[in-house]
């Protein structure tokens, strides 16, 4: 009972397919900020692009940090001035960002959303630097990249 003509429990069959599907079919494009960036632009851009979650980057686009819209939030109640506020003092930043590659399986992603308890992971390829690796944002997961999937994957 519970089970295919083709032997596999449907776990299995489900835990296959999100495992065979890669970040690269369902990421996002990136919405980032400059890392020079003040809170105010940030959270405009949050509302123009419609995202929770800005990616924030340095020259050339390579990872800096992530600003949610708690930390937006949390900035603007603090009674400063947010047109003078940099983006970077209220972001969580390197190296404590936690990162999807294009290559990695959703299932895993998707783990790492639940395992961090965060909204969305910067897509990133590893660019080799003369500071060392840099992490080059090339897209933006999320869990609306996991709704859209979920209901393709129904038919419906
Ligand atoms: P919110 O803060 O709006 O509830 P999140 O749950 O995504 O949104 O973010 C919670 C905290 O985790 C925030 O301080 C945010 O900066 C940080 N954060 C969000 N995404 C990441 C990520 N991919 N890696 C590390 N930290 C993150």
């Amino acid at each position: 009972m519970g089970y295919y003509l083709t032997g596999k429990a449907p776990a299995d069959v489900i835990a296959g397919v999100l495992g065979s599907i890669t970040v690269a079919e369902v990421l996002s494009q990136p919405i980032a900020v400059r890392d020079t960036s003040t809170v105010y632009d940030t959270i405009v851009t949050m509302f123009v692009e419609d995202v929770g979650t800005i990616i924030v980057v340095s020259e050339g686009g390579f990872l800096e940090g992530v600003a949610s819209r708690k930390d937006m939030l949390k900035a603007a109640m603090a009674g400063k001035n947010i047109n003078k506020l940099p983006v970077s003092v209220s972001m969580t930043r390197m190296p404590n960002i936690i990162v999807t590659y294009p290559e990695e399986p959703v299932l895993r992603a998707a783990q790492k959303l639940l395992s961090h308890q965060v909204d969305a992971l910067p897509v990133v390829s590893t660019v080799a630097a003369a500071e060392g690796e840099k992490l080059q944002v090339v897209g933006r997961f999320t869990k609306t990249n996991i709704t859209r999937l979920f209901v393709q994957l129904a038919g419906k």
